[in-house]
């Protein structure tokens, strides 16, 4: 029987930032996922991490505590893997209308520092432009695929990962911990998206799943440097590729890319972009979105060995980093989890379902 402290399962971007703090505390652990021929969010998402949201463009929740921590782990794990895959860029915003103009007019006067005007006649070979330009600092972009990828590769080197399904009914629950199959451990810290809505234990919580769909363009000539928000965003990913995205949606009937939103984004790429492309892929993926817009995080009420890192919505890369540090923690040494992620504010749920 190998002994661990931790089973992980799931390797997305929350599953992948858990793992990497508990080998960071030095707490031995082994990282459980399927093959990668299966869709998840992570490997969908665009991995921006903007600090400002909404149409007010406000501060994201906690910015001030999420962004430096983020920042700081993201450059400590290219450091680890000896890899590339954080930066930090700019986002250009092209306001569709004189209202947001003067939102976006209203934050920067009352001195939101992340926020700046533009010179919109760098752009204008590049784009359509009707309401000028607005640029957001101390924005960052990862490049998931490197990220997710490399941080696998490190986990099978060091012999701490492992590729197939979890069985559930292959797991076997006692008051010091779980065994499952051949491995035994304290806890077991399931961080498998929006696929906990069907697994055991926490599928009560309050998901609200959000499908969300991307294409995948080459547009050899636009430069690399910046972020691009219209009413679809322009994410270069690599080799003149760009990812273009997204939709919000709740009333989704599966998760398969649609032709109504292929049609949607493309119809207004031609009115926005000047320049030639070629589409590549469409993809979609549901986001483990929460009915109050927070995530899921802590130690199951009546099974205190099954813990859960989830509900990251559409704000995995900056949330991620600062709750998975905060659950280690809880793990370590028993310090409490924020309670406005913790799921003990769901306590008679899950309860109730136990
Ligand atoms: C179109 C789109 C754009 C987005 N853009 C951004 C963005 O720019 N910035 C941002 O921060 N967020 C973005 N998001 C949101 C972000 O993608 C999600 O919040 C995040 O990916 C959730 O990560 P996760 O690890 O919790 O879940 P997932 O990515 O779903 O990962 C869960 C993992 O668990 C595995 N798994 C599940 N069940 C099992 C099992 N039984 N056995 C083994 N493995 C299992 C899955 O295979 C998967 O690998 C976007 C999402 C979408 C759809």
């Amino acid at each position: 029987m190998r002994q661990v402290e931790c089973i992980v399962v799931g390797q997305g971007i929350a599953g992948t930032i858990m793992s990497y703090h508990l080998w960071k505390y030095k707490i031995n652990h082994i990282l459980i996922d399927q093959s990668l021929q299966h869709v998840s969010s992570s490997r969908v998402a665009s991995g921006v991490i903007n600090p400002l949201t909404g149409r007010k463009r406000i501060r994201t929740w906690m910015a001030d505590e999420l962004f430096p921590y983020a920042k700081e782990m993201y450059q400590s794990i290219e450091k680890v893997l000896g890899t590339h895959f954080f930066e930090e860029k700019d986002i250009i915003s092209f306001p569709p209308n004189p209202d947001m103009v003067l939102n976006y007019e209203n934050r920067i006067a009352s001195g939101e520092s992340f926020l700046h005007n533009d010179n919109a006649e760098q752009w204008q070979h590049y784009f359509n432009i009707a309401f000028g330009t607005k640029r957001t600092s101390s924005s960052f972009w990862l490049h998931l695929e490197t990220f997710l990828n490399d941080w696998r590769a490190f986990a099978i080197k060091h012999n701490f990962f492992k590729e197939e399904t979890f069985n559930f009914e292959e797991i076997n629950s006692t008051n010091d911990g779980v065994t499952y199959k051949d491995i035994s451990a304290k806890y077991l810290v399931l961080c498998t998206g929006i696929k906990a809505m069907n697994q055991p234990k926490f599928e009560s919580l309050p998901f609200s799943p959000n499908k969300g769909e991307v294409l995948i363009l080459k547009i050899p000539s636009l430069p690399t440097t910046h972020i691009f928000k219209g009413a679809f965003t322009l994410v270069p990913i690599k080799n003149e590729h760009w990812w273009l995205g997204s939709n919000y949606d709740n009333h989704f009937k599966d998760e398969k890319p649609t032709i109504e939103f292929k049609n949607k984004a493309l119809q207004y790429l031609q009115s926005w972009l000047k320049l030639p492309y070629t589409l590549l892929d469409h993809k979609a993926a549901v986001r483990p979105a929460t009915v109050e817009r927070r995530p899921f995080i802590g130690f199951h009420p009546t099974h205190p060995r099954w813990v859960i890192f989830n509900g990251m919505g559409t704000k995995a890369c900056s949330l991620a980093p600062y709750f998975a540090n905060q659950l280690t923690l809880a793990i370590l040494h028993g310090t409490s989890i924020l309670p406005e992620v913790d799921i003990r504010r769901f306590h008679k749920i899950l309860m109730s379902n136990s």
